[in-house]
């Protein structure tokens, strides 16, 4: 593949980085290869960027919603046209397996057709005769004038969006569909290490017919971010990644007079109970753990097993994990990717580490299965007898380590689990209604699986962490969305 040399989209077209700027090189992580080159300090372009969605906010706001939902209808049919060349954009830019990549972008579409619906969802409310006037033109049959309120629901202006590089295609579609449907203009500033797929991704809203300056792309890193959720001519952020940088977002944006929403990052439970069926946990466990090489939010990367749930559990999760197929994403039968880069291979080795250092026992060791010469490869790890308090399970790893912590009781193991700092996901395996209903009742997370390892909500309905895993108060997608990329008007009248 040759170097890409777009780098950010802005006012409807693609733009090359100026020469001065400071870049870091994107490599394909299954094989090391330099890919493309991405500009981390892009102020000036980030300054423009934003003009362009100002500029074109006035119009665009006063666009029939009709008209703005016709573009996102035509977005959806190219997004489909286009499905293939996009998921073999993330296979190259992200590492995703084939199949991993196509789930990226089918959860990106179900945005877009969620947006196609913003004129139901947009409609606001209204309450005629709140009261009567009787201080004018008070006739006799109607008693006096009548009152009316209502509470239309107007766009912001431009918003930004920043996104993780775990989802290239699918996070941004959180976020700027539902924002550009309501009337907002929108800046997306994509992870640094994935920024092809966000440009193609916008570069294709633009044939469907969005309008110049309408959605803007500019790729850069933590200064460009700082720059542009302090912008005057900002009115809201949208943020998804780490904790860390979730709580930086936040503040500083609430700070300046933004609206910030900012998903944050994980550590998820699965409880297995010993009346769960087996095939059904160890299909969902492996998905959930080793999925996307353990590169998601709602990766449960701690299975707790209850009672003598651990005596098939560990050996049936090592013999599945341990026929996972490790190569490149788009290789036949490939079971696993390799993680982003190089950086968060050498974390979770790190990791790995600390965990043996901690006295849990390595049951499948990642380091020492058959790994592909190149790229980016750890191999399925999972750690049996860990113990709450290990930093093995307290903290997000954010790679293919599976810990088995082992529990007596239902009550103990929704114990263990809501001790954990983070609320994106919990989940049950188990055939018993009481069980699950408890573990529904207690368990402190946002997203429940009952029989499910990734309880990934459609985007009909939000994205629902909870804890260190959110902060703000409207979350992305579902209503929540609308809510959030909207304010309401009052309008109280009486006509004399
Ligand atoms: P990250 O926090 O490193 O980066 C996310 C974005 O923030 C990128 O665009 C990056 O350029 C920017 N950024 C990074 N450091 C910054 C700083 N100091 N100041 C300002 N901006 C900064 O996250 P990542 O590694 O790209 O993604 C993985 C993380 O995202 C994991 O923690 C994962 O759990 C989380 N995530 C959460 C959700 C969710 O919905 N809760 C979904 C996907 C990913």
């Amino acid at each position: 593949m040759t170097t890409a040399t777009a780098h950010h989209f802005i006012g409807g077209k693609r733009i090359d980085r100026p020469g001065t700027e400071n870049v870091l090189s994107n490599i394909n992580p299954a094989t090391g290869e330099v890919i493309g080159q991405v500009p981390l300090d892009s102020i000036t372009t980030a300054d423009a960027a934003v003009e362009a969605a100002r500029a074109a906010f006035a119009s665009w706001a006063a666009t029939p919603i009709g008209e703005r939902c016709q573009i996102m209808f035509r977005y959806k049919a190219l997004l489909e046209a286009h499905f293939d060349e996009l998921a073999a954009m993330i296979v190259s830019e992200h590492g995703k397996t084939m199949a991993e990549a196509r789930g990226d972008v089918r959860r990106g579409i179900d945005c877009v057709e969620f947006a196609c619906a913003a004129p139901t969802l947009m409609m606001g409310r209204s309450l005629p005769q709140i009261a009567v006037s009787s201080s004018f033109c008070r006739t006799e049959d109607e008693g006096g004038v009548g009152i009316d309120s209502s509470a239309d629901r107007v766009p912001l202006g431009v918003c930004v969006g920043i996104t993780p590089f775990n989802f290239p295609i699918m996070v941004p579609l959180w976020m700027w569909p539902m924002a550009v449907a309501c009337g907002n203009t929108f800046v997306l500033k994509p992870s640094e290490k994935v920024p092809q797929c966000a440009i193609r991704e916008v570069e294709l809203a633009h044939e469907a017919g969005l309008p110049d300056g309408v959605l803007n792309v500019v790729t850069g890193g933590p200064a460009v971010v700082d720059h542009l959720i302090t912008h005057d001519d900002v009115k809201a952020v949208s943020f998804v990644g780490s904790t860390k940088v979730a709580a930086h977002i936040h503040s500083t944006a609430s700070a300046a007079g933004k609206r910030a929403q900012c998903m944050g990052g994980a550590k998820n439970y699965m409880l297995v109970m010993p009346d769960a069926n087996q095939d059904a946990v160890v299909e969902g466990v492996i998905g959930s753990a080793f999925g996307n090489t353990g590169q998601r939010c709602l990766a449960g990367s701690v299975a707790i097993a209850v009672g003598d749930a651990a005596e098939w559990l560990v050996p049936r999760l090592v013999e599945a994990a341990n026929a996972l197929k490790i190569a490149a994403g788009d290789q036949p039968g490939v079971g696993m990717g390799p993680l982003i880069d190089e950086a968060s291979r050498e974390r979770v080795l790190r990791y790995i580490g600390i965990g043996e250092e901690e006295g849990a026992i390595l049951a499948l060791d990642g380091r020492n299965v058959d790994l592909p010469r190149t790229g980016c490869f750890v191999g399925p790890t999972i750690f049996d007898n860990v113990r709450p308090g290990m930093q093995i399970v307290e903290e997000e790893i954010f790679g293919p380590v599976l810990s088995i912590v082992r529990e007596e009781t239902l009550d103990a193991a929704i114990a263990t689990m809501n001790r954990s700092r983070y609320g994106n996901m919990g989940v049950i395996f188990t055939s018993s209604g009481y069980a699950a209903r408890r573990f529904r009742s207690h368990a402190q997370a946002g997203m429940i699986g009952i029989n499910v390892g990734v309880p990934a909500p459609m985007a009909v309905f939000p994205f629902s962490g909870w804890k260190d895993s959110f902060i703000g108060t409207l979350h992305a997608n579902g209503e929540d969305a609308v809510r959030f990329y909207t304010e309401f008007q009052i309008t109280v009248s009486r006509w004399l």
